[in-house]
Order: structure tokens, then sequence, then C-alpha cells
């Protein structure tokens, strides 16, 4: 994936989370009481899910060194 902002190909990582997967929340919203669920409000990011593994949901993420940016595509895209 290319920087939208410098062009240069972006390194290719994740964003480890617990037992919900990892979502974007507008602000004043609140995370699900639940385990497992997304928020009412919340847009879950493309998220990969490890049962075994401590953290459980990762989101695929894409880094800019220079620009000191993070990209995390939804579920949506
Ligand atoms: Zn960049």
């Amino acid at each position: 994936m290319k920087c939208p902002y410098c062009q240069e190909e972006m390194l290719l990582g994740y964003i480890p989370n617990g037992g919900q997967p990892v979502q974007w929340i507008p602000e004043g919203g609140k995370p699900s009481l639940f385990s497992f669920s997304v928020a009412e409000k919340g847009i879950p990011l493309m998220n990969r899910f490890k049962p075994l593994k401590v953290n459980g949901y990762q989101a695929q993420a894409h880094y800019c060194p220079k620009c000191k940016v993070v990209i995390a595509p939804t579920k949506e895209s």
C-alpha cells in the first residue's frame, strides 16, 4: 500500500487488541460491554482473531515511517 501523503510504500503490520475487535468509535461513543463484539456505533477494522493468543484480535495496519501515520482499513473497504 502506498502512503497517500508521500506516495512511498508503507510497512505492513498490525495493531494488537484483547478480547474485542479493534474498532473505531466516534467521539463520545463507548465500547461494547461484551467481549468479542463491536460497539453499537463502532466501525470494525480489518480484524484477525487468534483465540489461543493473548492478543486475540489484531487489526491490519500500514505505517509510513516518513509521515508517522498509521492507516488501518475497515472491514467494509
Ligand atoms: Zn508517507
